[in-house]
């Protein structure tokens, strides 16, 4: 024999059962997107490694450990499977100038892949769904961003989430802070990281949004951006402050909240859940005003925000919010042979009605064919046997448990007659 081939370490296979939890999420949040008139837009999985780099920072957990990056070996071009998709939604309104006529809400959904430690919560390939703002300056637009991702909670019946906020500033406010950030982890070398004292001059902003637990103290006692904030900043992130309270959402101002990519400015927010351990964030954003010139755009002011569809899944699990398998409404059992090419039309005129029917296949006997329809989880067996194939006719049981199991018969003509059956009436 030869040996078995499994999936990559840290990338899913999402198989039934657990799938229909997936098809239930991804239709609650084309619902949510549409309620607030955001756009679906669908980039490649492999993008130019350059974008990243620019686009996240070459100073960032991301860029430096965790890309999978390959060259195209037929003309030698850098290339990486997309770890997030930010970068790759501006790069493609800035491509096909999606921003000519003014601001574009916009969409997403699917795999990322970030050569991480495989953990719960945390895996090499995972599914984000993201909503991007272009070419708003906000505060208002943070505000729809943040209460649009309470509202998909409300749908998907969670509850728990807390919301994180902070504001990054603008360039200014960044460089004053970076100084006195520098000033006083030098004065703490000692108790630095490899990270941290790699990233001290690059991008001291970095070691605030370190996981290690030893650093933790150190940075809880660094300077706060939020004290270096100018006029201009102060009044931005007052006024998402207002909304906010306007629409009876509570928050926290995490002063340390600096986020893992370095295209952010003014207001930044987490999502975060208690209840999935170490990996607790499940919805992150805030506004990347630099980010489009810095991909070659005229300059626009952005914001948005990723969740992380494994995590939410994870919570609905622990709400247990069970999949719902599809059931069937009918199941077609074969117990005389010729009956096939009517059982077939049958079928296909009931799924043109909208029923869903599964069709036997492999033969065996009536009995066994009838345990097959039990288990599929079906409403009725529809029957074709020989007498009701000379008749024009078709049987129907009811599989429901607790219904009557006596079997009637239906003509085939007009096909209402079934169809009305089967739908229950
Ligand atoms: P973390 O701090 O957990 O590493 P991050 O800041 O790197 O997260 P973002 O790049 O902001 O994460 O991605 C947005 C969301 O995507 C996260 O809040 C999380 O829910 C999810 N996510 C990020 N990385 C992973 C991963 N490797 N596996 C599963 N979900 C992930
Ligand atoms: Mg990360």
């Amino acid at each position: 024999m030869t040996s078995k081939l499994s999936a990559v370490k840290g990338m899913n296979d999402i198989l039934p059962p657990e799938s229909a939890r997936w098809e239930w999420f991804e239709s609650q949040v084309r619902e949510l997107m549409r309620a607030y008139g955001y756009r679906n837009v669908r980039t490649p999985i492999v993008e130019p490694t350059p974008l990243f780099v620019r686009g996240i920072g070459e100073v960032t957990d991301i860029v430096e450990k965790e890309m999978y990056s390959f060259t195209d070996s037929l003309n030698g071009e850098p290339l990486t499977l997309r770890p997030e998709n930010t970068a790759a939604i501006v790069r493609a309104a800035v491509e096909h100038n999606l921003l000519y006529d003014g601001g574009k809400r916009l969409w997403y959904t699917g795999p990322m892949f970030r050569h991480e430690r495989p953990q719960r919560g945390r895996y090499r390939q995972f599914h984000q769904v993201g909503a991007e703002a272009l070419g708003f300056a906000g505060p208002d637009v943070d505000a729809e961003l943040i209460l649009m991702a309470r509202r998909l909670w409300t749908m998907l019946g969670l509850r728990g989430l807390r919301l994180e906020i902070n504001c990054l500033g603008q360039a200014p406010d960044r460089a004053s802070h970076r100084a006195k950030l520098i000033a006083y982890f030098e004065a703490h070398a000692q108790q630095l990281d490899e990270d941290a004292r790699r990233r001290l001059h690059s991008n001291p902003l970095r070691i605030l949004d370190t996981k290690n637990p030893a650093m933790q103290e150190l940075v809880q006692g660094a300077p706060r951006l939020l004290d270096e904030l100018g006029e201009e900043s102060r009044a931005h992130f007052e006024g998402l402050q207002q909304l906010l309270r306007a629409s009876g959402q509570e928050f926290s101002v995490n002063a340390r909240l600096v986020r893992g990519l370095d295209y952010y400015n003014l207001s930044v927010f987490e999502w975060v859940s208690d209840q999935l351990g170490a990996q607790g964030t499940v919805c992150a954003g805030g506004r990347y005003d630099g980010l489009i010139e810095q991909i070659g755009g005229k300059p626009a002011p952005a914001c948005g925000w990723a969740l992380g569809i494994e995590r939410v899944l994870d919570l609905l699990a622990q709400a247990e919010r069970q999949p719902q398998a599809p059931v069937p409404d009918a199941y077609v059992v074969l117990a005389h042979a010729p009956a096939l090419p009517r059982a077939l039309q049958v079928a296909e005129e009931l799924r043109a009605a909208g029923l869903a029917v599964l069709m036997h296949a492999g033969g065996g006997s009536l009995k066994s064919q009838m345990k097959k329809a039990d288990a599929s989880g079906a409403r009725h067996a529809l029957i074709f046997g020989e007498n009701e194939w000379l008749a024009g006719e078709v049987g129907v049981k009811s599989l429901r448990a607790g219904g009557e199991q006596q079997q009637r018969s239906v003509p085939l003509q007009p096909h209402s007659l079934l169809i009305d059956c089967l739908s229950g009436a």
